[in-house]
Parts: structure tokens; sequence; C-alpha cells
């Protein structure tokens, strides 16, 4: 519990840039306690107090290009060059740690403490194997040396450890930072031993000779070069993911890289840490009593922010599941606001230990849906509420339902609002009927008007009572009849997918399509028969056995039928003519001159490729028409997005 921290690094160092920004304009109130005077404190009495050689200080932060090249600008002024080298590294999110060799002896290990005074974790430090007990500097003059590094825990070590003591009924870690810090820090050695702890070191600061003559920016010349010697002498570095950088564009392109990079990559990063190469240049720059000035970190777009639980919604699904969904004060978190998170059902709830009114941390990382990591229960107030989760449905007042082994409350009401609603919209959803002019505000109104029950009532809508309701006009009374009208010819797979049948999306409606002449024929089929069909598992078969047995559900087909909704399954409709787009996405913007937007879905699909509805990092083509926008701005920040003309499309497709 020490080792967690109240708030969230990016709260600190938003915090931390408004002080120092605020000092700097009024210099008269910086006061000789403010943090920008020294850096953290966090000394327990447990372990002997040590004084590092050279003090540890941390670096100043950065957020963007703008900031890196501001820095670049800076240090070129100090050191008087034009031209200056920059050793840019990733930056690992564990805990710092400094160790002392004296005659090729480790003789100390301290933490990082207040900067200049950390504590003496020697014992620990011998623990781990990747502290070497000795290390041959004297083959390179050296007598006394100070080696600056990070103590981590690799992504796939750390889950294991979470999965053993979830095993083992033991509350599991939160972060690996925090548990690195803690573990470090831990009475018996061998306990330390069995976290998984590794030490990657990235600096030296203090290099003496036998005649205690510094040998830094004399003997030893660059940063990169000091790497290299601790890489030879048997120390883990980040000498394989290190580069150096000729100025300041090859700099901001490598931290491009590495936005997307760490995701992937085994050791946590928090961002990337640029630093001049030549160690002369570094000492021309000099340090405030905060950082140094050669130096500066690089901060990726945040992953966690904290913010506070205001209330929760009950939804009712389609399939009557009510998820709680949290609504928490708007944050800023990777480039997006967010304020409302699901929080799945009731057992997160209990297990989270979430209670209204708590500050909560939530987690956002590249793509992910973001989600609540936890609650921070040292800044509860005696003012939080238990949560209560619903008896009776939020829509219909039917008594929910949770069958055994299921996380999950339900509505039983077959006819309950709320279900019908959002059947409807998952009905006429792009990836399902995909009818135009038929909103999920639109539908909402139509239901509580009660024109819309269920999916087939789509096709009976009361024409001439919308054309009376504020809003209509004869244009768009026109505009969605016939967005209902075209759905009434989509191949059947669209239908498939837009019945909503628990576990079939798209590619299981395809492939379910391709092997029956109409839908109707899923009536006669057995589970088993199911199975066999390429891609359908025993799970998924049997709840599309269940809804083909259920008297509403064929009814539902039959009036859609009567409706002339296409259930047939037509040659035109053949999916994916052949594979020449087979793996790809695409995505269509701009005005489109030599094809309509729906022709151009048809040719992807016909040769085996897929539409996204958006540019991310899953994207590989963007078709541009005339006067293409934000997508295409979007798409150009993302190296691996090929942009092509809608001739280049053509020409791809032959
Ligand atoms: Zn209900």
């Amino acid at each position: 519990m020490l080792s967690e921290p109240i708030i969230t690094d990016f709260d600190y160092d938003s915090l931390f840039k408004q002080l120092r920004e605020l000092e700097a304009a009024h210099p008269d109130l910086v006061t000789s306690d403010s943090p920008t005077q020294r850096v953290a404190k966090g000394l327990t009495e447990d372990f002997a107090q040590v004084t590092h050689l050279v003090s540890m200080l941390s670096l100043d932060n950065s957020y963007n290009a703008a900031d890196v090249i501001d820095f670049d600008r800076k240090v070129k002024e100090l050191t008087g060059q034009q031209t200056v080298e920059y050793c840019v590294e990733p930056k690992f999110d564990g805990s710092s740690i400094a160790l002392v060799y004296e005659n090729d002896q480790l003789i100390r290990a301290a933490t990082r403490g207040d900067g200049t005074v950390g504590e003496d974790i020697t014992n620990n430090a011998r623990a781990l194997s990747s502290i070497p007990l000795s290390a041959p500097f004297s083959k390179h003059g050296i007598y006394r040396i100070e080696l600056r590094g990070e103590v981590i825990i690799k992504k796939d070590v750390f889950e294991r450890i979470n999965e053993e003591r979830k095993h083992q009924g033991l509350k599991t870690f939160q972060n690996s930072r925090n548990t690195a810090s803690g573990s470090l820090r831990l009475k018996d050695p061998k306990e330390v031993q069995s976290r998984g702890l590794e030490a990657v070191l990235y600096h030296v600061s203090y290099a003496v000779d036998k005649q205690e003559k510094n040998l830094l920016a004399t003997k030893l010349l660059t940063h990169y070069g000091n790497i290299e010697l601790l890489h030879q002498c048997g120390f883990k570095t980040p000498i394989k993911e290190l580069k150096i950088c000729k100025d300041s564009a090859h700099v901001s392109a490598f931290l491009n890289e590495w936005e997307t990079k760490r995701l992937t990559f085994n050791i946590e990063t928090d961002g990337m840490v640029v630093k001049v190469n030549d160690l002369k240049m570094q000492e021309q720059c000099g340090s405030t009593s905060h950082h140094p000035r050669w130096a500066i970190a690089y901060k990726f777009a945040a992953k966690q922010a904290q913010s506070r639980l205001l209330d929760i919604e009950y939804q009712v699904g389609r399939t009557g599941a009510v998820t709680p969904v949290a609504k928490i004060e708007p944050v800023r978190l990777a480039g997006v606001t967010i304020s409302s998170i699901s929080l799945h059902n009731e057992d997160f709830i209990t297990e989270k230990d979430i209670k209204l009114g708590d500050t909560v941390i939530v987690e956002r990382a590249g793509e992910v849906i973001p989600y609540i990591v936890g609650v921070v229960a040292d800044l509860r107030d005696g003012s939080e509420k238990k949560i209560h989760f619903p008896k009776t449905c939020p829509s219909c007042g039917s008594e929910l339902i949770r069958p055994e082994e299921e996380a999950i409350w339900r509505c039983d009401n077959a006819d309950c609002p709320a279900q019908a609603e959002e059947r409807i919209i998952h009905y006429v959803s792009k990836d399902a009927m995909d009818i135009d002019g038929l909103g999920r505000s639109i539908i909402i109104d139509f239901v509580q008007r009660g024109y819309l029950k269920n999916m087939e009532y789509i096709y009976d809508l009361p024409y001439d009572e919308i054309r009376t309701l504020e809003g209509w006009g004869e244009k768009s009374v026109t505009n969605l009849k016939e967005g209902i009208e075209s759905s009434k010819g989509r191949p059947i797979w669209r239908l498939l997918t837009a019945l909503g049948i628990r576990h079939v999306g798209v590619t299981t409606a395809k492939d379910l399509s391709k092997h029956v002449k109409n839908v109707f024929e899923f009536e006669h089929m057995d589970a088993e028969h199911l199975t066999n069909i390429e891609g359908i598992g025993p799970k998924v078969a049997q709840s599309i056995f269940e809804f083909f047995h259920n008297k509403g559900n064929i009814h539902l087909l039959e009036r859609l039928k009567e409706f002339r909704v296409n259930t047939e399954n037509r040659a035109e409709d053949a999916i994916a003519k052949n594979n020449k787009l087979q793996g790809k996405t695409f995505l269509f913007t701009g005005s489109l001159q030599q094809f309509t937007r729906d022709r151009a879905k048809q040719m992807v699909e016909e040769n085996g490729g897929t539409l996204l509805s958006g540019v991310s990092t899953k994207l590989n083509y963007l078709v541009v028409g005339e006067d293409a926008g934000s997508k295409l701005t979007k798409a150009k920040a993302i190296p691996t997005i090929e942009v092509l003309t809608e001739d280049e499309f053509l020409k791809m497709i032959g």
C-alpha cells in the first residue's frame, strides 16, 4: 500500500508544470520548500540511508513535438553548436536504483529516495541475477563507478505472477512499477528473488580512476559509449532499443515510432528519454536544481487518469442484459474525453469495491475501450455510498433474473421497450441492414410513440402521422422511406446479422449464409448439423438452433418476408468473388467521383476485403475522393496507412 501513489503521474506532472509556469511568471512567489526546488520525498526509516555520489535528479517532461524542438533550441544555445547528436531510448517504468562498484566489486545499491539520499538496498540487489556482483571495470581504467538504472518486471512475468497469486487466493498486484518498488524494499531477499525483478542500467553518473581523477567527458566521451561499456561488462542495458539521432527531426520520428511500438514491447514504458550524446556538451548544458538541461523525458499520451464516479446508469441491452454504466467527471485520456464507462456487471462492482463518489482510476491504451482499474480508497472521506444493483428492469419494471453460473442480471420480458429499442438499433446498424435515415434518437422516439414494437414494425411505419411530427418534413419522410425500402433487397448475411442472434456477428453470418438457399432452412437444422459448417463452434451452433426453434422468431421472419424483405440466398449476393483484398482493410473518404459509396463497399467486399468505419492503426488503405478532410489528416499521422486515389484503388482490384 505504501508504494501506491495518491495521484497519477500525469496529474502530478500537469500540476508540476503549472506550478513551474506560475513561478517563472512570478519569481517572488517561489518558496524554498516548493516541489520545484527538489525532487520527491519518500523515505521510510526501515533501511539505512545513503548519500548518492551524484544527486539523482528527475527529468524535465515534454508532451509533444514542440517541446522537443524547444529543448533542441536551448541545447544549441547552451553549447553553441549548430548540430547536436541525441541518444533516444525508451524510459522503462519501474523503480530507480543507483549501483556503486569499487575495484570491480558491487559495494552498494540504493533506491532513489529524495534524489540526494536513498535507501541502502544492497542485500536485496544482490538477490537479483541481473546485477553482477563483480564487473571488469578495471580493464577500462575505472576504479569507482556509479550506475543508474531501473528495476522492472517484464509484462509477461507480471501477468504470470498475478495468475499465480490469484491461484493462491492472494490479492493481485495493480501495476508492475509499484510492485517493483515495493519488492525492492522487502525485508527478505529470498522473497525479493521470487518477484521476477530485473535491473536495466541506462546511465553512468560518476566514474573515477585509482587517482580519483574524473573519467567522464575526459576518457568516457559519449553516452552511447557508456551504454556499450555497461553492455560489455555484463549488465542489461537498453542498447537494442536505443537510437542515435542526428537532429530533432530524427528524434521526433523515432518518438512517433515508439508511440505504437511500446504497446507490444514486453517492458512497461511511460515515455522516451532524449539525451545529448556528447558528455562534454552535457557538461556545458549543466543542470538546474530540479533537472539536467541535457536530457528531457518525452511522455507518451497518458494511459491512466483519475476521475470521480458521479452516478450509475443501468442500460438494458437487446438480449435483456442489464449493464451498469459509470458516469464520471469528464476526463481527457489518450486524446479523447471520457465521461461514461461500462462496469460490466454486479460482480465487477463488488470485486473492485466501487462506491458512488469514489475517486476512480481510468485506463485506456491505444484503441482499447476505457475501463476502471480500481478506486483510490485513501481518498475516501466517508460520504461514498454503497451501490445497490436494481432488482427490477429500469425500462419495464419486470423483476430481473440472474441465471445460475451467469454474472449478468436480465430482464426476461419479451415486450420490454428498452430491449426492442436496442434490437431495432442493432437491426438498422451499418454492419446489419444498414438503413439510412433511421438513427438512434429517431428509434427511441418511435418506440416511445408506439410506432416501433419490434423489427418488423420498421416496414409498417405510419408515415401519415410521422409527416405531422415536429422536425419532420416531406423530404425527410421520403428519405426515411427510401432508406427502409432499399434495405429490403440486402443479402441474407445482413439479415442474419441484424436478427441479433447471440454470438452471431458479421463473419459468422457470412459463413452461415453460404450454406442455405433461404434463411428458413435453419429451422430444420439441428445443432450437430450446424457445427459442421465451417467457422461455427458448438456454443454458436446451440444459440442458432435455439433462435430458429423459437416460434416468435420464426413469426418475425415470416412477417419480414411478407414485407418483401429478402430471405433468399441469391446468386448476385455471392460474397468475395476473389481473395485479392483478403485481410486488407479499407475506408473511403471525401466526395468520390468514379463510384458511389455503396458501390465502393461492394467492390471491397467482393474482393474479400473489409471496410472500417474510422481511421485507426487497424486501417491499411484510405481511399480519398475530392475534398478529403479530417480522416485524411488523421491517416497521415499513422505511418502504416497507405493513402490511395480512386484510380489507384480501381487498379488494385483490376
Ligand atoms: Zn425490461
